[in-house]
């Protein structure tokens, strides 16, 4: 039973860094947060250091300053016993938490297809639709009960990972769990106010930006839009929160694929990846060193936006049907 290996794994040790991929969105961080607050139920000690400055969106969550983002020389002064990384793929994810917990023993928590199994215990489950869904059934075996605190990081991490219950991941499973966090005192229009009610108008611009960008490839069954480097290097940039701009290009009548590129370097290109039903962007995120799941993934293309636009739209291409 994968529940009796992660139990053993946590009652075996006393102190944990819990953390989770670079850039992380609300099932990461939601993940990493209620991973933490369960800990110290246990009584445990538990820090949660993180590769990214820790995204304001999440504000509102209770105790929110327990992100730490890694600092230079951490590795020399941080101790723990074990960790727990939620949401990440591979150990190569979590940036340069990797250096942090090399020494330790380690616990993965992921629901990603393209997970490495790089732990000591890989508690893996790619029919889940977010892994906060899987801490939840932790924190249920652990026997721990919850307050609105914990049901607010958890039902954070569902939301977001399912589109607000919109994508084909949403199981009966997601729904119970929703129903039980917000019996438990999660608030959903506070949560949803926060995460999704409150952007810069510097996001807002961006997002019109975004769609004026949009191209369609493929006999309108692919969608690109994109931000070249010039763009993201402006100053109001820096207030811009772009999660969930890929899916006003997905939304496309027709649109099969939509593919979200930044020139986040002269030469390095970041795609988001989202698919309806019939492309596998795993599959294509791969074929570029990347991953993530059948239906939203990305990858990161050591080239110049226009190379990397060129490559993937040939690519996707190979993957539609034919005619
Ligand atoms: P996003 O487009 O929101 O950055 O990522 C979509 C999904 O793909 C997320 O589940 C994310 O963890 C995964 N993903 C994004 N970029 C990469 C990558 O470079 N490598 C891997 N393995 N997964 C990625
Ligand atoms: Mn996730």
């Amino acid at each position: 039973m994968p529940l009796d290996a992660v139990r053993q794994f946590i009652e075996g040790a006393d102190s944990f860094i819990v953390s989770t991929h670079v850039n992380p969105d609300g099932d990461g961080i939601g993940s990493a947060m209620a991973m933490k607050w369960a800990l110290l139920k246990l009584g445990k000690r538990a820090e949660i250091i993180i590769d990214a400055t820790p995204p304001d969106t999440f504000h509102f969550f209770a105790n929110y300053s327990w992100l730490t983002p890694y600092a230079e020389g951490m590795e020399h002064t941080a101790s723990a016993g074990a960790a727990i990384i939620v949401d990440c793929p591979s150990a190569e994810r979590t940036g340069r938490v990797a250096r942090v917990v090399s020494g330790a023993r380690t616990l993965i928590i992921d629901h990603h297809i393209s997970n490495e199994r790089y732990g000591d215990v890989n508690y893996l489950d790619d029919s889940a639709a977010s892994s906060a869904e899987m801490v939840y059934r932790i924190i249920k075996h652990l026997g721990v009960p919850l307050d609105s605190d914990c049901a607010e990081y958890i039902y954070s991490g569902v939301i977001v990972d399912t589109g607000r219950f919109r994508f084909s991941n949403t199981t009966p499973e997601t729904l119970r769990t929703a129903a039980e966090l917000v019996a438990a005192g999660a608030h959903p229009a506070k949560v949803s106010e926060g995460i999704f009610y409150s952007n810069t108008v510097e996001t807002t611009r961006a997002l019109g930006a975004f769609i004026g960008s949009i191209r369609l490839h493929h006999g309108g069954l692919v969608a690109t839009a994109e931000f070249n480097y010039e763009y993201l290097r402006r100053p109001e940039y820096k207030l811009v929160n772009h999660e969930g701009f890929v899916n006003h290009a997905l939304a496309i009548r027709g649109v099969e694929a939509a593919m979200f590129l930044r020139e986040v370097e002269r030469s390095v290109t970041r795609a988001s990846l989202r698919s309806k039903t019939i492309v596998d962007v795993n599959a294509l995120a791969r074929s570029f060193g990347g991953g993530g799941h059948a239906r939203a993934a990305g990858c990161t293309i050591e080239t110049p936006l226009d190379q990397a636009r060129a490559a993937l739209i040939a690519r996707v291409g190979e993957m539609l049907p034919k005619g």
